[in-house]
């Protein structure tokens, strides 16, 4: 009981610290608030419940580096939301050790192990975070993981009402075994809960019973002054704290020399001999947990409703080309869903730019939009779907080919696989692809892509190879050709339109095939994309062809090539008298002799030919 010893020893000593004294709890009595007291009045005169509250308790066990007793059991946890329960539900057998002129009072108040955290996840309520921190001093700081601490759930310096009573355990330095601060309570680790290594006066888990009677507005009874006031009116003036277990009547030195209430869970007194709350106080602690009262946010608290995880899965979800320019997506109604909400994108990655439905109906017509992203009469979109119910995810995304033509039924729909995540079990997220450039098998017919677009495809059947065709510009003339999506090893190689290779992708697997290609000519080139003897029929591969001013930076797996060439900007055809031709070529020209001029970006040359 080292800490014990250190309260005399502060006792005697008189040093001085930041907090009290003679404190073994760290509570620093806030300033009297008038409006608070108001409203505490106005509970008891007209809105008092008497129903059973749940409070959703994490603990967040901080324990330091190289001593594991810190890091207190599961079941030393368990035993202090037991302590609560039972005193804070009056079920505490030596309540009924209560002197006659004193009623012990059941505040009906429940806490539970938090079994859904800030995020809607399953938690089993307790957080453990082994820190470099040798010991705590009274405050909040445990509930900073900058801080070396574990970060509280909720809002414990703020004003937001919290959700959750967040309990810290952790080595508290001096005599302070308990605190409860700026919205947290702390417990020392080794006066907490009721099993492991406790000393006999402490096994009560009474230390927290304290600590959250101050979390809910208690103060000490004594006022934390010389026959201070507590706000409460059915307890006695004490003159100070009381320690140990003193003997029964213990008088009060303050006016009227009232009998004290040592037994009360307020004071400083021993587990063993502290057992109740007065009513005065349970209406003052209750009344925190009203909708205008500090605790509010435990009031629609889901911290101890336990996440859904089974029921809420949209399942059977496809989706048809009904018509030009559209798309239907249905799916098999979720029971205990409010809404849906539908989100589709051109973007695999979706990102932000998607749109987002909040929809009822299982089963609706979408008229896309945005509508020209693509330049080509294709729009692929990717879609998915999600019942909103108390937790709940969206399905593996869809995609489908929407047709902008003007006739109808142009395209087949393109479905994927709806099985992943449903209740069903089982699948994975699956795109089914139209091989829709399969007739670009050579590079004589390449089919000619639009840049920055995405292209799917797919390689299949075996020995199948997809070309296509783009152009640069004199200003777009830096090139990133980049292919994901891969299922299979793919190479990949950018051409001249003559059919010069320039250079080949190098990756292996399904790595990412990137080719960079700085300073082209401005001209037509082609792509071509193969694999040797492997194909997939149902995964597509994405095509992006990226051009730009600047040139492409090399970060790491690319194919980099480079024209070194500088452009032929301009011919020209003189005589040998120096008479300027009309003429960009030399194929009409009659007999003689000809000065050719050649211009290039960064010289001029000049050729004498004869005809
Ligand atoms: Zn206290």
């Amino acid at each position: 009981m080292k800490k014990l010893l250190l309260i005399l020893g502060v006792l005697i000593l008189s040093i001085n610290i930041s907090y009290s004294q003679t404190d073994i709890c760290g509570y620093q009595q806030p300033p009297y608030n008038p409006i608070e007291e108001q409203q505490i009045k106005d509970y008891i005169s007209s809105n008092r419940t008497n129903t059973t509250i749940t409070v959703p308790v994490v603990f967040h066990i901080v324990w330091q580096t190289g001593h594991p007793e810190q890091n207190v059991s599961d079941a030393q946890i368990i035993s202090q939301i037991d302590a609560l329960n039972r005193d804070f539900n009056l079920l505490n057998t030596d309540a009924a050790n209560a002197p006659s002129i004193f009623t012990p009072a059941n505040p009906n108040i429940q806490f539970c192990l938090a079994t859904r955290d800030p995020n809607g996840n399953a938690t089993t309520g307790i957080i453990r975070r082994q820190s470099p921190i040798v010991g705590w001093d009274p405050g909040n700081y445990m509930a900073y993981y900058n801080l070396g601490g574990s970060e509280a759930w909720g809002a414990p310096s703020s004003s937001n009402p919290c959700p959750y009573l967040n309990i810290y355990v952790c080595n508290l330095n001096g005599s302070v075994i308990g605190v409860s601060s700026l919205g947290i309570v702390t417990v020392d680790y080794a006066y907490f809960g009721t099993v492991g290594v406790l000393g006999s006066n402490y096994n009560k888990g009474r230390v927290a019973t304290h600590e959250v009677g101050h979390w809910l507005n208690l103060r000490h009874i004594w006022g934390d002054a010389n026959c201070g006031d507590d706000l409460v009116n059915d307890t006695p003036t004490h003159n100070a704290a009381n320690f140990g277990c003193p003997t029964y009547p213990h008088k009060s030195t303050c006016a009227g020399t009232p009998t004290e209430m040592t037994m009360n869970y307020m004071d400083y007194t021993y587990d063993q001999c502290k057992y109740m709350f007065t009513q005065g106080q349970v209406d003052r602690m209750r009344a925190t947990l009203t909708p205008t009262g500090s605790n509010s946010g435990i009031l629609t608290s889901l911290g101890c409703t336990s996440p859904i995880y089974t029921t809420c899965v949209v399942d059977n979800f496809g989706v048809t080309v009904p018509d030009s320019g559209k798309f239907r997506v249905a799916w098999t109604p979720v029971p205990g869903a409010t809404s849906y909400t539908l989100e589709y994108s051109t973007l695999y990655t979706f990102g932000t730019a998607k749109v987002s439905l909040n929809v009822t109906s299982t089963d609706t017509v979408i008229t896309p939009s945005p509508t020209s992203i693509n330049t080509s009469n294709l729009d692929i979109y990717y879609v998915k779907v999600k019942a909103n119910c108390l937790s709940s995810t969206f399905t593996p995304q869809l995609v489908v080919n929407v047709s902008k033509n003007i006739g109808i039924n142009m395209l087949d729909p393109i479905l994927g696989d709806t099985t992943s995540g449903g209740s069903s079990g089982g699948g994975g997220t699956t795109l089914i692809c139209p091989d829709t450039y399969e007739p670009n098998n050579t590079l004589t017919a390449p089919k000619s892509i639009s840049t920055n677009t995405d292209i799917f495809g797919t390689i299949s059947p075996l020995n199948d190879a997809d070309c296509f065709s783009f152009s640069t510009t004199k200003p777009l003339k830096n090139v990133q050709i980049t292919l994901s999506n891969l299922t299979i090893d793919c190479t990949l190689q950018l051409y001249k339109s003559d059919g010069t290779l320039l250079t080949t992708s190098a990756n292996t697997g399904t790595a990412n095939e990137i080719i960079i290609a700085n300073n082209l000519p401005q001209a037509s080139y082609k792509i071509k994309i193969f694999s040797n003897g492997v194909s997939d029929s149902t995964n597509c591969y994405k095509l992006v062809v990226n051009r730009s001013k600047s040139a492409f930076r090399v970060t790491g797996d690319e194919t980099y090539y480079e024209n070194i060439d500088t452009e032929l900007l301009e011919t020209k055809i003189y005589t040998v008298d120096g008479r300027l031709l009309d003429l960009n070529n030399t194929d009409n020209l009659s007999s003689g002799i000809y000065i050719i001029q050649y211009v290039y970006e960064d010289r001029i040359e000049f050729e004498k030919i004869i005809k």
